[in-house]
């Protein structure tokens, strides 16, 4: 057994994967000449980092098994149960896929493995899988390395991100950067003011100062990270910004781990005093965290010798957040035994919609508490689509859910003015059915009110009730708008006022209310009826009937309001 994974019995299900997956790949070298187990030994190793189950460990240990060796999935499932075999299976899967870089290809390749895998843990050895054969691209030919790390670049860098991986996504990234923009790559690294190793012995110079500068006034960072920025995010940004560099202040960053959220803001009150911080830059995602979950406060200042510096202050539970997305909070979940959520308080108070903190709410529904990750498996997706909003975020919403859901699910304003809809940039109409992975545009009139309409096709709670909340002060609203009067004189007799109400009703007309009245003779009856406008051709028909009723001597019509 490796380092890492010897705390794992030779006859546990991770032992016995180990031993399996070793002999199954016996045959086979890795292009570095390797064997080819290693490669698995590392994907395991970074899943059992990452706080996975023991059942994805054990997965990532065979997961290139079904794929290059002559066994199958249903040796696997004889030897290591159901669960392990659906997650080789759908790895298995994912590699079958082959990625194009033609831009519907981009959003199928999203809706297959966001929907197709419908187990996280697929999807999170899989990134494990991406990050080993990343490190060790350089082996492949260059067509082959172009094709990977375009991949990596459009699918399963921004996947970590979503999933709150925002360490691999940026590690990934920049591990694709030197393949997809070759050139880029050459001039950034000939540009740079200042080089990547300069900018580094920089930060690592600041570290213990920066540590020593907040023991003195008695905080106690856990960690003080020292970095420069990737290449990757570094080229973003340029772009972003107009190629300036002058634009950039993180080209050099601290990072410090503390305990509480009040020492993080009081490291930022030493930080500030020390080093003035220039105007602007201070972010607060403590408060406001980013949608992906991301929680952290950000500074820049002028630090030593002047230099722009940025300085980061979060928890230790937003640290391993960041670092490992949602596997963090299975992490927790397990450690904490699962079983008392309430203690688990470290997403529940944030106001922003996050995923990590979505897929605990589906938990709280749909799911066994005991449990997080059972909750995450097949069933558990059947039913609910996922789709992305034009700034990337991922809403998740019920099977069968329509354009109108989604506006509503952004915002009550967006739902109710919504006009139109753009799915994968082609408009639809507003009761299209949203499919998982579909990019989701609202087109909205400013002012405008929700139809009726709408309630024959919206999925979700939520809209229903914004719509008929909506056209309830659209109804109160009513009485200023024009309506017919029906004035009708006839002899007064028993069933006269119901003849009368039927004939409204035989022409599929709403009465809003209806008077009668018997005049001084006691001869003839009065009836007053106000309905909503009617066609023209509606009106004549209305007035025959009325007519036609037993006793009428007279019926008038006119436009009130
Ligand atoms: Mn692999």
């Amino acid at each position: 057994m490796s380092v890492l994974l010897k705390n794992y019995a030779p006859d546990s299900l991770v032992g016995r994967a180990y031993k399996f997956a070793e002999e199954a790949h016996q045959e086979t070298k890795r292009a570095n000449g390797e064997p080819y187990f290693t490669h698995s030994v590392s994907v395991a190793e970074t899943v059992h980092e990452w706080g996975l189950d023991e059942e994805s460990v054990a997965a990532a240990l065979l997961h290139d098994v079904v794929e290059d060796t002559t066994h199958t999935i249903a040796e696997i499932e004889k030897h290591f149960g159901p669960e392990v075999a659906f997650l080789v299976n759908g790895l298995t899967k994912l590699t079958e896929v082959h990625y194009s870089e033609k831009q519907t290809e981009i959003e199928n390749f999203r809706r297959f493995i966001i929907s197709f895998t419908r187990d996280l843990r697929v999807v999170i050895i899989k990134l494990a899988d991406r990050l080993h054969n990343m490190q060790t691209l350089q082996f492949l030919d260059d067509e082959k390395r172009r094709r990977v790390a375009l991949e990596t670049e459009e699918i399963y860098a921004p996947l970590a991100y979503r999933l709150g991986m925002q360490k691999l996504s940026g590690e990934l990234e920049d591990l694709a950067f030197p393949y997809t923009h070759p050139d880029e790559y050459k001039w950034l690294t000939k540009t740079i003011k200042d080089s990547y190793e300069n900018r580094l012995t920089y930060a690592l110079k600041v570290k213990p100062i920066l540590t020593k500068l907040l023991v003195k006034h008695s905080i106690r960072p856990l960690i003080v990270d020292a970095r420069a920025k990737r290449r990757a995010s570094l080229y973003k940004k340029l772009v972003r910004l107009g190629m300036d560099f002058d634009k950039i202040y993180d080209l050099v960053a601290l990072r410090v781990v503390l305990n509480t959220v009040e020492e993080c803001y009081a490291a930022l009150g030493v930080v500030h005093q020390a080093w003035p911080p220039l105007p602007g830059r201070f972010k607060d995602y403590i408060a406001r965290p980013k949608p992906n979950g991301y929680r952290s406060l950000h500074t820049t200042v002028f630090c030593i010798d002047n230099r722009i510096t940025e300085i980061q202050m979060r928890t230790k539970e937003m640290h391993e957040e960041a670092e490992f997305g949602i596997s963090a909070h299975w992490a927790y979940q397990q450690a904490r035994g699962g079983k008392n959520p309430k203690k688990w308080t470290g997403v529940k108070n944030r106001r922003e919609l996050l995923w990590v903190q979505q897929l605990q709410n589906w938990q709280k529904h749909f799911g066994n508490q005991e449990d997080f990750l059972k909750s995450l498996k097949v069933d558990f997706f059947k039913d609910r689509i996922f789709v992305i909003t034009p700034h990337n975020d991922i809403i998740d919403l019920p099977a069968g859910a329509t354009p109108v859901d989604f506006a509503y699910n952004i915002h009550s304003d967006i739902g109710n003015q919504c006009s139109g809809a753009r799915v994968n940039s082609k408009i639809v109409p507003l009761d299209h059915e949203l499919q998982s992975g579909d990019i989701v545009e609202i087109i909205i009139q400013k002012g405008k009110k929700p139809s009726e309409d709408w309630l024959r096709f919206v999925k979700t709670t939520e809209a229903r009730e914004h719509i008929k909340s909506a056209l309830k002060i659209r109804s109160t609203t009513k009485k200023r708008e024009p309506l017919l009067e029906f004035k009708i004189i006839g002899l007064e007799r028993t069933g006269y006022l119901k003849d009368i109400s039927e004939a409204f009703a035989s022409m599929g007309v709403n009465i809003n209310d209806l008077t009668s009245g018997v005049g001084p003779s006691s001869t003839f009856a009065t009836i007053t009826a106000h309905s909503d406008l009617l066609t023209q051709q509606k009106i004549e028909k209305l007035l025959v009937k009325l007519k036609k009723a037993p006793g009428t001597k007279e019926v008038q019509y006119r436009i009130v309001r």
